[in-house]
């Protein structure tokens, strides 16, 4: 069996958030036992000499509403499963999807030029696929398409990483990429309130839709968590199935993780409070003893930005360190900007960094994860993996992937273990905070759940089997 993923990002090259780690570790975790071509945009900011990336020979035109589109077809050298394509509307930008005035005004025509591509490479290199797996709005088309335009059998698979997101357009953009008005701008295709909506087409072009955790996957058809697709989904419901993401363990290792001052695992425990203690010198926060709590991750609403910015003013009273890691929108940059090195106990890093994140899971006691939703979540598995114990609200894949230390059963043996809060307020969050105190405290019984969750299984095994019965599965069962 063979398939083609295609994605907008995939780690190391580009990267904006959790959909390029899960192409990068999925397609690794497939090829154990699955012939498997990765396909992304070779934007401009990707390393091609770090990369080894190199021109396959192969360059086509495409012509689209009397515009001729180029594209050329790039591989790694040692890895020629892995495909990249340029075109300059696509590829030629300092962001993916945005720079610092907003989205970008096109990305409908460079996401659709993306999506032609994936299957004209898929055609014109004579890749025998089966299944292609698509990702999210950017890539939906490639569903439409293969419908409507190519009459193509393959399998399709689309996975929605996150449904806040969903590539919403002026229907003008149906001209520029050629697409049938007739067949494709209806309730049940791309039509969405007087624009066209690529998630939506992609829904219902797939054969099958996947989404990131069992509990996003009931979420995301009800009203509060649908983002008007909740109908949408609903009655497409029957292909519908949450599969839960996994992390690639092998990137993420203490042992190994070469950002990491000092590595460690299990029989070497100790080693994880000399990262900490490194950690605070570097960036001038005192007191080892302190617990450590941290912050990594976009600053946008749905991370729960507001409730850490509300929380500040009891943080900055209590006898611990906070780290936030992390960029996003202006008002929320310029409101971590502003609360920076007020606080003896409170350091703000603005920005996007592999190496201080390592430095962050490694170090610190607890990750704060007050997300209002979340799809899946991995930087709680991740923090899991390096000994750090999550603090989450209940929502999305962190109720699946983490459960409070005072609910935890002996046979939830591969469950992470930490704390958990219901309501999505400030009382509650801080409840959550009080109780990771208290666990603190008690050093035997943190350091035991510390250890257990650095043992837990949150690999792609699991849920890479279930990607492949879906691939296989007959479109008519
Ligand atoms: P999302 O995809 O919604 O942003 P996920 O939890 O699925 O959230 O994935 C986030 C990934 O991005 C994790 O690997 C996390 O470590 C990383 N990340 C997020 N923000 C930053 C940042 N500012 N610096 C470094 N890594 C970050």
């Amino acid at each position: 069996m063979a398939i083609l993923f295609a994605s907008s990002e995939i780690f190391p090259y580009a990267k904006s958030g959790g959909l390029a780690d899960v192409a990068y570790a999925l397609p690794q975790a497939l090829r154990e036992d699955t012939k498997v071509y990765t396909i992304m945009p070779l934007y401009n900011m990707v390393d091609r000499k770090k990369y080894k990336i190199e021109y396959t020979g192969l360059t086509f035109e495409y012509w689209l509403y009397g515009v001729r589109h180029q594209f050329d077809v790039f591989t790694r050298k040692d890895s020629p499963d892995e495909l990249f394509v340029f075109n300059p509307i696509l590829c030629d930008r300092l962001g993916l999807y945005n720079d610092h005035h907003g989205d970008f005004g096109d990305n409908g025509l460079r996401f659709g030029l993306f999506s032609y591509a994936v299957l004209e490479v898929m055609i014109r290199m004579k890749l025998k696929i089966d299944a292609i797996h698509i990702n999210d709005w950017q890539t939906s088309l490639v569903a439409l398409l293969a419908k409507t335009r190519y009459n193509l059998n393959q399998k399709i698979v689309l996975t929605i990483h996150n449904l806040a997101y969903q590539g919403i357009f002026p229907k003008d953009v149906m001209n520029e990429l050629e697409i049938d008005w007739e067949k494709c701008y209806k309730f049940n295709g791309l039509e969405y309130f007087d624009n066209v909506n690529f998630l939506k087409a992609g829904i219902y072009y797939s054969d099958s839709v996947t989404t990131v955790s069992k509990t996003y996957a009931n979420e995301i058809q009800t009203p509060t968590f649908g983002n008007s697709l909740d109908e949408t989904l609903r009655i497409n419901s029957f292909k519908l199935q949450g599969i839960v993401n996994g992390i690639s363990t092998e990137e993420f290792n203490p042992k190994t993780d070469e950002y990491v001052d000092k590595n460690f695992d299990i029989n070497s425990y100790e080693l994880k409070k000399e990262n900490k203690k490194l950690l605070l010198e570097e960036i001038g926060l005192k007191d080892e003893n302190r617990a450590l709590f941290v912050f990594i991750g976009r600053f946008t609403s749905q991370k729960g930005i507001d409730l850490l910015l509300d929380a500040m003013q009891l943080f900055k009273t209590y006898d611990a360190n906070f780290v936030f890691l992390g960029n996003g929108e202006d008002f929320y940059n310029n409101a971590f900007a502003e609360i920076s090195n007020r606080y003896e106990n409170i350091h703000i890093n603005i920005g996007y960094s592999e190496a201080f994140s390592r430095k962050l899971y490694a170090s610190a006691d607890f990750l704060l994860m007050p997300s209002i939703f979340e799809p899946c979540g991995l930087n709680q598995m991740i923090s899991m993996r390096y000994g750090t114990l999550p603090i989450v609200a209940k929502t999305g894949g962190l109720k699946d992937t983490v459960v409070d230390f005072t609910d935890f059963e002996p046979n939830q043996t591969n469950f992470g273990i930490g704390i958990s809060f219901d309501e999505h307020n400030l009382f509650w969050f801080n409840h959550a905070i009080t109780k990771a105190f208290s666990l603190y405290s008690n050093k035997p019984k943190f350091e035991q759940i510390s250890k257990h969750n650095m043992e837990v299984d949150n690999s792609w095994k699991t849920s890479a089997n279930e990607y492949k019965k879906l691939y296989k599965k007959d479109i008519n069962e």
